[in-house]
């Protein structure tokens, strides 16, 4: 019989009940290290005060109204991202795929508002990872994740990581942007790298075509910038956040310039919950936090020290660690075993990890992380690592 949950998970045999920072406590008791984070969401950790606060304060006042009024803790929001990025203007919705599929609608009615609405072809990568929706499976276009969901919605053009004479030849007058994430998260944590960032956006100038990057995972504080993108000193005309920007709460943003959001005016776009009062306090709380200076310099003092960390780490167990990669907090162990049997282990040791494509664990722990947790998750890793070494 089919459980009254929609089977399509393999949960692990883990009940969590509460989260205090760092740390997860499960139903029996025992405390894990949480180097998940909710898969980079919980970015200011379990039941921080300040978002605590803000949660309950907005909920004793109003919890939703519809996009048909004002709402000043939406515009509040907006201001602050406008004045952190690159950005002009800010569209709120309820998760990432929903920020794809704001993304994709915006760059095809770009183009159709410039009277070429052939170019509605979006260039997107192998390994990539936008969403669940039908525009986020075709983006990413991996047989995962579209085998039986066909027709899939046209207009994508799928290119190898890396292969610069593809991309190059894959620039016809068809193609209105490009799609792509900084750093992939569901793809075994690979940074692009600095110079490829550049070299993206140099040739989106030189077509005239959008860049599109997907911060969803990789934004927010996660690589010791506010956005990872910030690394290589380029800007993207269209931007898609999630994951941390509601420290927990479903928070989703498209964000853009204001040329390349010229199409979508009034009537062309709407969520009904997207930047609800709720959800754009707790948005709200997490930006006065993450996007200060000091808030990050702690992300990268905390980043290098897991870093080192972990290099030592796959040094001491080279049959279980292949390679560290990755940046700021956002960090992938390559395995040897597979990749379920070192999160399972990990479970073992009482820590969190999540697995990810090209046999990969990814650490992505709240930004919050201490200096005493990153040495106790190293411990906790070396237990683990242990448990899986041939005796
Ligand atoms: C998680 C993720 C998404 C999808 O976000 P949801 O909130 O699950 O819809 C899109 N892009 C990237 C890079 C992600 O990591």
């Amino acid at each position: 019989m089919i459980p009254s949950v929609l089977p399509t998970y393999n949960r692990a045999p883990l009940t969590f009940v509460k989260g205090e920072g760092s740390w997860l406590v499960e139903a029996d008791g025992r405390r894990f290290l949480d180097l998940g984070a909710g898969i980079a969401v919980n970015a200011l950790g379990h039941a921080h005060p300040a978002l605590v606060a803000a949660l309950t304060g907005q909920a004793q006042q109003l919890w939703h109204v519809s996009n048909l009024y004002r709402i000043p803790q939406q515009e509040m929001l907006a201001d602050k991202l406008v004045a952190a990025t690159f950005a002009d203007t800010v569209f709120f919705t309820n998760s990432g795929t929903e920020a794809c599929e704001l993304a994709v609608k915006m760059a095809r009615k770009y183009w159709h508002d410039r009277n070429r609405p052939e170019r509605t072809d979006i260039i997107t990568f192998e390994g990539s990872f936008h969403g669940r929706s039908s525009a986020g499976i075709a983006a990413a276009g991996s047989e995962k994740m579209t085998k039986g969901f066909g027709p899939l919605l046209p207009g994508f053009i799928h290119l190898l990581w890396g292969d610069h004479d593809a991309l190059r030849a894959a620039i016809t007058d068809t193609v209105g942007a490009i799609l792509i994430e900084p750093v992939q998260g569901e793809g075994g944590i690979r940074p692009l790298p600095d110079q490829c960032l550049k070299g993206l956006r140099d040739l989106c100038d030189e077509h005239g075509l959008l860049l599109i990057l997907d911060e969803v995972q990789c934004g927010m504080g996660r690589t010791g910038r506010l956005f990872a993108h910030e690394w290589a000193g380029v800007e993207p005309d269209i931007m898609m956040v999630a994951k941390g920007i509601g420290g927990g709460f479903p928070l989703g943003a498209v964000l853009a310039t204001e040329q390349a959001a010229s199409g979508m005016t009034a009537g062309t776009h709407g969520s009904t919950y997207g930047g609800n009062p709720l959800a754009c306090a707790v948005g709200a709380a997490v930006m006065d936090i993450v996007a200060t200076p000091e808030f990050l310099s702690e992300v990268n003092r905390r980043a290098g020290q897991l870093r080192q960390g972990l290099e030592s780490l796959v040094a001491s167990h080279p049959s279980v660690f292949e390679a560290v990669r990755g940046s700021g907090l956002m960090l992938g162990l390559k395995c040897k075993p597979a990749n379920l049997d070192v999160v399972a282990a990990a479970y073992d040791a009482l820590l969190i990890t999540v697995p990810a494509a090209d046999n990969v664990i990814r650490l992505l722990p709240p930004l919050t992380l201490t200096e005493d947790e990153v040495a106790e998750a190293l411990r906790r890793l070396d237990a683990a690592a242990r448990s899986l070494a041939p005796a």
